[in-house]
């Protein structure tokens, strides 16, 4: 049996260890005797060493159990992996212990179309790319370079593989969900993890089963599934769970369809999404020339059910979401969460005065640039065409991949696009970070945009804080530009031909697959399969580049209890992009000193209601980096209180290390999202959330905290209560004691201790 899902050399580093981890899971059951969810057989055969992780639990796993796991791969966008990098030279070591690929595609800007703007992208972030690169040489991971694509789409084209598991410095990574893997999106010190061989750790999450009946039809499409999920379960719903689907209505969904639904898990703060082995994901893999790949996850699904939940397994929460009457939704502005069926959206737009015009339509990136979104995308145009009628409104398309870009031109969906005067961009995030040089609007004009994108916090796109980022299927979007009118719906409005006459746009049309199979385009973006780590190959930081910086390790614990003042109490949304705005920023992801001038500008001061300002002690205001860069020079740490899910959004490792370098201490809030407090925990600053929320008025700018029992948790770690005292004394003199509660593991503890993640590892290696 165990051959029949073996592979030739070739695909050995893209196809899951399978024999090793059915071994492992057979382990599993043992320990468990019950049945197993798909995510649970994914993650738990990863699992280094089952019998240490799960006997004498009792069964109560999920939601309690630290696991350490392997994964299978790791994946750097070009902003992250810099970090990721410079962090992984600290440890010495000459090779990753896994695969590993780099991909540019965030620094990449949209403005002129794909030609112009990859020259210019690339003459402005060549240190940065040639750092990458040289990395990619000496240490053995792909490169992919600019123009070759964003790394979701390049890693579903490439590595995604059922039952596979895999890290990747970017939050949407779960989009390879849709191809039956377990994919978490990281920071980059927990990348450093996989990427040196140590065990990465994470609490077992819940399982959220979510039960797809039905099928969709006419203008519903894929996003409506997790536009209308983001809704029911809002933007801290999914947190501490993996969602898992399940039901007859899976097996209807294209494999790029079940990509774009896990990506945008990401927004209901879900570790990951993933879905069972089914008929479209084999018949991506044999179009994406892996047919022994398909062959051999086949084998494993059918010989041992690998790839599917047990029958009689159990979710933490069931939702059910009927396709066949699931309608398209919109969801914004400024938080993906706010969800509005289609047909209600006219009355929406009125009741809360957002802008009765829209200002652009925009498709692509890594959420919905598939070949089956192009080519209903297209169907829409070709209608329009007919017509004789042209957009109202600017449209830009960004493709996933080159793979993508070269299969809609040969497939003649480019020209459509270009026909209707649509602006073709590289294949890169472009405005979908940020990276957007656009010229039709000022900066605080208010106006709409249509994307179909993920997320759409403030300023994310163009930034512009006053632009409304709508985030829909880019079936609508496209809709929607030849009205102009936001509140049009395609469903039953009707547009004006050429000749003045009325006519509907009937519902698109497309393929799943290419009906001639994809183009590779440019063989020239293609690294290697499995390159070879060149020792020799040097990797230059030039000491007074102001992109790059090489690393200094952060100081160990001192050993006594922490003192410091409150800095900043943060009032409301606080998300990685207000902690660490990207756009502009996003240029000095490699320079810890330079980025860190960014550090919470986006944040409100609950005391005064104004953004990126603190106080001092003597009431002088500062912009709130400036004021900690004052207070680290004066040997002052500090602490930020915050309210829910602070760090909501990605996993940008920034939003961590810089206010660990300007000396903040620690972080206390009334709840954390997950990747954020991990990345916080990981860079050796405290994060601590309030047992009673309330706590959180009682504390005043300028406080001075106190731990009382920090040393007995750090010294204690092997039965950590979770609690730990504060001290608060506001600068009235009123005083007192809150309680508050902590989440540090057993390993969590070591790297507080030693000043930070990549320190103790760095030691471990050492001895
Ligand atoms: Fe790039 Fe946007 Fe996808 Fe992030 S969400 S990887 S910025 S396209």
């Amino acid at each position: 049996e165990s051959i029949s899902f073996s592979v030739p050399p070739e695909f050995k580093t893209r196809t899951p260890p399978y024999a090793a981890l059915l071994t492992r899971l057979d382990k599993v059951r043992e320990i468990l005797n019950r049945p197993l969810t798909l995510a649970e057989k994914i993650l738990y055969s990863h699992v280094v060493d089952p019998e240490e992780a799960f006997a004498g639990k009792n069964g109560q796993i999920r939601g309690e159990t630290y696991l350490k796991l392997n994964p299978d791969r790791v994946a750097m966008q070009d902003a992250s992996a810099q970090m990721a990098l410079l962090q992984f030279m600290t440890c010495g070591m000459d090779s990753t212990a896994v695969p590993a690929s780099i991909h540019c595609d965030h620094l990449i800007v949209g403005h002129d179309g794909a030609e112009k703007d990859l020259q210019a992208s690339i003459a402005v972030n060549s240190e940065v790319f040639d750092f990458l690169r040289s990395c990619g040489r000496k240490y053995g991971i792909q490169f992919w370079g600019p123009g070759s694509g964003i790394i979701h789409q390049i890693v579903l084209e490439n590595f995604s593989v059922p039952g596979l598991m895999m890290l990747g410095t970017d939050s949407h990574t779960p989009n390879a969900g849709g191809l039956g893997a377990i994919a978490i999106g990281v920071g980059g010190a927990d990348a450093v993890d996989a990427l040196t061989g140590t065990p990465w750790e994470l609490k077992a999450p819940k399982i959220l089963g979510v039960k797809l009946t039905g099928q969709l039809n006419g203008w519903s499409a894929p996003k409506d599934v997790i536009a209308h999920l983001a809704g029911v379960l809002t933007v801290r719903g999914g947190t501490g769970y993996i969602i898992e689907y399940f039901g007859e209505g899976v097996q209807t969904l294209s494999c790029t369809g079940m990509a774009t639904i896990c990506n945008m898990g990401a927004e209901v703060g879900a570790t990951t999404s993933t879905f069972p082995y089914t008929d479209s994901m084999k018949r991506y893999l044999l179009a994406t020339r892996r047919g022994l790949i398909a062959n051999a996850a086949s084998a494993v699904n059918n010989l041992h059910g690998y790839l599917r939940a047990d029958t009689g397994a159990e979710y933490d929460q069931v939702i059910e979401i009927n396709l066949s009457s699931l309608e398209p939704h919109i969801n914004g502005p400024f938080t993906p969460d706010l969800s509005t069926p289609l047909s209600q959206f006219g009355e929406a737009v009125q009741k809360n005065s957002w802008p009765s015009k829209l200002s652009a339509g925009l498709i692509g990136s890594c959420t919905n640039s598939s070949y089956q979104d192009m080519s209903r995308v297209a169907s829409i145009v070709r209608q329009a065409k007919e017509r004789g009628i042209k957009p109202k409104v600017p449209f830009f398309i960004t493709p996933g991949s080159e793979q993508i870009r070269a299969t809609i031109e040969n497939d003649g969906f480019t020209d459509v696009f270009l026909g209707a005067g649509a602006k073709v961009l590289a294949n890169a995030c472009g405005p979908c970070i940020g990276q957007w040089a656009r010229d039709d609007t000022s900066k605080g004009e208010v106006n709409a945009i249509l994307t179909s994108f993920n997320r759409n916090f403030r300023a994310r796109n163009d930034g512009n804080p006053a632009t409304m980022n709508f985030l829909t299927s880019p079936e609508i979007v496209t809709a929607m530009i030849y009205s102009g009118d936001m509140a049009f719906n395609p469903l039953k409005d009707k547009l004006i031909d050429a000749n003045g006459n009325e006519f509907m746009l009937e519902p698109p049309q497309g393929d799943e697959l290419p009906p001639s199979g994809f183009q590779q385009g440019d063989l020239e973006y293609l690294p290697p399969i499995d390159p070879k780590p060149i020792q020799s190959a040097e990797v230059v930081v030039s000491s007074t580049s102001d992109r790059l910086a090489l690393l200094e390790p952060f100081e160990p614990f001192e050993g006594r209890e922490l003192k410091m003042n409150v800095l900043l109490k943060v009032q409301g949304k606080c998300t990685t992009d207000h902690i660490s705005a990207a756009g502009a920023w996003l240029k000095y992801k490699g320079h810890l000193e330079n980025i860190s001038n960014n550090t919470l500008i986006g944040a409100m001061n609950e005391e005064t209601g104004e953004v990126n300002k603190a106080y001092d002690f003597d009431g002088t205001g500062y912009g709130i980096p400036e004021l900690m860069i004052k207070w680290k020079s004066e040997g002052r740490p500090w602490a930020v209180l915050a309210e829910h899910n602070y760090g909501e959004g990605s996993a940008r490792e920034h939003a961590a290390l810089s206010p660990r370098f300007l000396g903040g201490r620690m972080i206390l809030c009334k709840s954390f999202a997950r990747i954020h407090e991990t990345n916080l925990k990981k860079q050796g600053v405290l994060p601590l959330t309030f047992a009673d929320e309330a706590d959180y008025d009682l504390v005043n700018g300028c406080a001075t905290i106190e731990t009382l029992d920090l040393l007995q948790m750090l010294n204690n770690s092997g039965d950590v209560s979770g609690v730990i005292t504060l001290k608060v004394t506001n600068q009235d003199g009123s005083e007192h004691i809150i309680k508050t509660k902590h989440t540090m593991s057993k390993d969590q503890v070591e790297f507080f201790k030693a000043g930070s993640a990549i320190n103790y590892i760095g030691s471990l290696r050492r001895h």
